[in-house]
């Protein structure tokens, strides 16, 4: 069985399908070691955002990996009080300062802030105009959203990253990004470990001697949905990419479809103060 490890973004960028997310991740120790792990297992999609303040130590990790930093796809976000044009321009550059990196791959707007959100994109625009983000996009938006930017992008958001794991499995989203050609990231891929006490999951391990976290990765890879699960333990972090050997059925497919409750654990998109 093969499967595709990377998928073509609408402007030509190549994703890793299969990243880490370092939310919550401390800066320092923590993160370098979390980062050097994957680098060394095959990770080449790191998800990071200057809200979580461990950039620093994610370029860090990236260096002492030896890896060619054309390899690596590294993606940060700009944050919710540095939106506006001004503002995203030198955020961005502080971000790159911390990361040490002289362009990202993925440039995302962390959340929707009303009111400011299309300005901070004419911003993202020219930051991906200057080459130093090799693509722009969204995170956290809604329909109505996405629509409000396409009404008057000059450059077209490549991905939306959502919240998205079994329990929220966001169908009419999903197919309406698919139709916009834009690529779907799933945040708290694994329900932030709550998922992974299903037992319908952890049955369904069992059957491919795989765990939970595995079937939930894999459930979000056949669904072309690019995924980005979070640990800070080695084990774990080989554990989350031993997904390429195995495939799940249209059934158990089906079955954690039906797991959906349209259950947040972040916030609303619509309604958030932070
Ligand atoms: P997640 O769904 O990836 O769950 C992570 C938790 O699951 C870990 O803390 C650990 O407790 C558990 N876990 C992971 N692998 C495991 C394993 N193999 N066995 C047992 N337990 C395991 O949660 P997350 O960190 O919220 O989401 C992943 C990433 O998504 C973040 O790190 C971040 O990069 C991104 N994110 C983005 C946004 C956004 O607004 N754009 C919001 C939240 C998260």
């Amino acid at each position: 069985m093969t499967f595709e490890k990377t998928k073509k973004l609408a402007n030509g960028s190549v994703i890793p399908r299969l990243g880490l997310g370092v939310w919550r991740v401390q800066d320092g120790q923590e993160v370098i070691d979390s980062v050097k792990w994957a680098l060394e297992t095959g990770y080449r999609l790191i998800d990071t955002a200057a809200v979580y303040k461990n950039e620093e130590g994610v370029g860090e990790g990236i260096r002492l990996s030896g890896i060619p930093r054309e390899e690596i796809f590294v993606t940060t976000k700009l944050w919710n009080e540095d939106q506006g044009y001004e503002s995203t321009m030198k955020a961005f550059d502080e971000s790159l300062n911390k990361l040490g990196l002289d362009y990202v791959d993925l440039y995302l707007i962390h959340w929707p802030v009303k009111d400011k959100y299309k300005e901070s994109w004419r911003a993202m625009e020219e930051i991906y105009e200057s080459g130093r983000a090799k693509a722009i996009g969204l995170s956290n938006f809604h329909k109505h959203h996405v629509e409000d930017i396409l009404a008057d992008a000059k450059v077209r958001p490549v991905v939306d990253q959502i919240e998205l794991h079994p329990t929220l499995s966001q169908v009419p989203l999903r197919e309406y990004l698919k139709k916009e050609n834009i690529a779907v990231e799933a945040w708290s891929p694994l329900g932030q470990g709550k998922s992974l006490e299903n037992p319908v999951l952890v049955e369904m391990g069992k059957k491919y001697g795989k765990s939970a976290a595995q079937v939930i990765i894999r459930w979000h890879l056949q669904n072309d949905i690019i995924v980005i699960p979070k640990s800070v333990h080695e084990e774990r972090i080989r554990e989350n990419f031993d997904v390429f050997d195995f495939e799940l059925s249209q059934e158990d497919l089906k079955v954690i479809d039906d797991l959906d409750m349209n259950e947040r654990l972040g916030a609303d998109p619509d309604n958030f103060n932070f």
